[in-house]
């Protein structure tokens, strides 16, 4: 923060105020002593998502979490691991020094990030957010996969590739259509 009376490069706060998500500091300048205020915008509120339907939404890191804790599921993953690919995907968005980012970026950035973690992960996100228009789209990402050199913990278990409310919506349209 430079001052902008004389440029130097130090200044002390001398009143700090919460406004909304900024932050309102008057500062006194080292050198000089001249006051100024600053407002400073919390990070959180300097990034946004740009929908697929051009819709700008504020970034959360909680409902990037909550995606990636669906994907992860019952999933053999090591204490913290999900928390950790959300720190550092937020790190890297922020990174990235955009304002606007598209949500196909963040999509493709998880994607990344939970293929080395976890392949059943990786597929049950795949599968909601690319959208396998069927099962051979599937079974590409499938080989793909298995073309791949990352080793991943192997899955115990039979648990549902899909999450729950994919086969939820399955088992009602087929309902439907019996009816
Ligand atoms: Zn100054």
């Amino acid at each position: 923060m430079y001052c902008p009376y004389c440029g130097h490069h130090d200044s002390k706060v001398i009143d700090s105020r919460n406004i909304n998500e900024s932050i309102r500091r008057r500062r006194q300048c080292l050198s000089c002593g001249s006051r100024f205020t600053t407002h400073e915008r919390l990070q959180s509120a300097s990034l946004f998502i740009i929908k697929k339907d051009k819709r700008r939404e504020g970034f959360s890191r909680d409902k990037l979490l909550t995606g990636i804790r669906k994907a992860c599921e019952k999933r053999p993953l090591p204490t913290g691991a999900v928390d950790k690919l959300v720190d550092d995907l937020e790190a890297e968005l922020y990174q990235l020094g955009k304002v606007e980012i598209p949500s196909e970026t963040v999509g493709d950035m998880v994607m990344e990030g939970l293929k080395n973690l976890d392949h059943i992960a990786y597929l049950r996100f795949a599968s909601v957010y690319r959208e396998f228009a069927d099962i051979s789209d599937l079974k590409q990402e499938v080989d793909t996969l298995v073309g791949s050199k990352v080793s991943a913990p192997r899955p115990i278990g039979q648990l549902p590739l899909l999450p729950n409310n994919r086969s939820g919506r399955l088992a009602r349209s087929r309902r439907r259509r019996r009816r």
